[in-house]
């Protein structure tokens, strides 16, 4: 890991009713009362619930506000949509590309950028998901997919922008599927693709940039999973939506 404080990134998706959501924000507040402040913690609770988590958050500074999408115009009739701009001052992260967008909405490389780009624009974060199907992993296409992902985003990314964007990785086989990559592997493909900022960038400027991993990360693998050289936290689903699991894993990615 470097210096920055390890991220921890629990994307809520679709699990829990709205009074889910925010008894589930209620306690994780609660449990993290005595807990240090070394990740950065950030959860994503469905639109409709963002105000509501938004006010239970309000009562701590151990936790920030992200949203799982946003959409690529900033304004416009786009019924069903959500605009960076209804974004701006409710939440200071949003996850873009997930792997569960690209696949259900079609979204493209292009589009995932220009969500990024909007998002960077109003001071808001994004993590940028990208990721291998299992199709492509096994045809032995990983590093050209993950290459043309992160090659397409970062394309017109000024070097600033570094230091706001995080990559997550995430192997679309390993997300709710209880599998991870072997160490190695994981490891590899998280320092090829800060290779590519490296190329773009530098290897100072591509050292700014969050790399973190997703894909099936829970209580118990979280350690090993966020000690691999080049790991800068986790982006977890299923399991971040338990409070206690959630504060299990965070517990374990600051390594106590
Ligand atoms: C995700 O949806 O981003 C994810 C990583 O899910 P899970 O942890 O459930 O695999």
């Amino acid at each position: 890991m470097n210096e920055r404080r390890p991220l921890v990134v629990g994307n809520w998706k679709m699990e829990l009713s709205h009074k889910g959501e925010a008894e589930a924000a209620a306690s994780l507040v609660k449990q993290l009362k005595t807990e240090s402040q070394e990740a950065e913690i950030v959860i994503c609770p469905s639109f409709v619930s963002l105000a509501e988590v938004a006010d239970v958050l309000s009562k701590s500074e151990k936790v920030a506000l992200g949203a799982q999408d946003v959409f690529w115009e900033e304004k416009g009739a786009y019924t069903g949509e959500v605009s960076v701009m209804q974004l701006r001052g409710v939440v200071s992260w949003c996850i873009v590309g997930h792997s569960e967008r690209r696949r259900l909405a079609a979204e493209t490389d292009e589009q995932v950028t220009r969500k990024a780009a909007l998002l960077m624009k109003y001071g808001i974060s994004p993590i940028v998901c990208v990721g291998e199907s299992a199709q492509e992993r096994e045809a032995g296409e990983t590093v050209a997919r993950l290459t043309q992902q992160v090659k397409v985003l970062l394309a017109e990314m000024p070097l600033s922008a570094l230091t706001k964007i995080v990559v997550a990785y995430e192997p679309i086989w390993a997300i709710g599927t209880g599998v991870t990559p072997e160490m190695a592997e994981m490891a590899e493909a998280m320092l090829m693709i800060r290779k590519l900022a490296s190329e773009r960038y530098g290897r100072e400027g591509a050292e700014k940039m969050q790399v973190i991993y997703g894909g099936s990360v829970n209580a118990s693998n979280a350690r090993e999973i966020a000690s691999e050289p080049g790991v800068d936290g986790v982006l977890v689903g299923g399991a971040s939506v338990r409070p206690m699991e959630f504060v299990r894993i965070i517990r374990e990615v600051i390594g106590r």
